[in-house]
């Protein structure tokens, strides 16, 4: 069984954006099945794995939960982006600067991807912290569907903490099955 994992086609998934978005809490809950109790700072770059079976064929996902911080990014930021599958852009529904702060991030992936067509998805996490009597001060879904759109990536709103709602391009998906661990 070993031996046919580590057979398996491995896909590297990067997950960037902000501090606090909630980056590692996503990845973890990708990969355990559960929000982690407590989590620590990312120092760098965790990895973690999963393996899907898509089709009767294993695929194996390596997430790389990478650090916010620019300090920690600097000499690493090239090992990122080589042979990257995927991005995710992480950012916090509740936290507009978090949203803000994502051109950086989609500059810093431009420059380090140059030749290269990578599928990028928009992440809203933190769903389940949405409250509708303050939707001034949280980022909208529109204002997403908007970003993801002009940016040529797919958006999913969702949730690390409680099984959640989970949008594709504005469309709320029914709760029921829309989240598969
Ligand atoms: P990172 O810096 O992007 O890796 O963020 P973390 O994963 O360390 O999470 C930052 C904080 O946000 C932690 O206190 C988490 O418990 C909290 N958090 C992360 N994801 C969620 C979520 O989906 N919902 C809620 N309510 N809290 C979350
Ligand atoms: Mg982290």
């Amino acid at each position: 069984w070993s031996s046919a994992l580590s057979r398996c086609r491995t896909y590297k998934v990067l997950v960037i954006g902000d501090s606090g978005v909630g980056k590692t809490c996503l990845t973890h809950r990708l990969c355990a099945g559960q929000f982690p109790g407590r989590v620590e700072a990312t120092i760098g770059v965790d990895f973690r794995e999963r393996v899907l079976d898509v089709d009767g064929e294993k695929l194996k996902l390596q997430l790389w939960d990478t650090a916010g911080q620019e300090r920690f990014r600097k000499s690493m930021v090239q090992h990122y982006y080589r042979n990257v599958h995927a991005v995710l852009f992480v950012f916090d529904v509740t936290c507009p600067p978090s949203f803000s702060g994502l051109l950086s991030w989609v500059e810093e992936c431009r420059k380090n991807s140059v030749g290269q067509d990578i599928p990028r998805f928009l992440v809203g996490n933190k769903g389940d912290l949405r409250d509708p009597k303050r939707t001034r001060e949280q980022v909208g879904q529109e204002q997403a569907i908007s970003f993801a759109s002009v940016h040529g990536m797919m958006f999913f709103e969702t949730s690390a903490k409680n099984p959640p709602l989970k949008c594709v391009n504005g469309q709320r998906a029914s709760s029921k099955g829309s989240y598969q661990q």
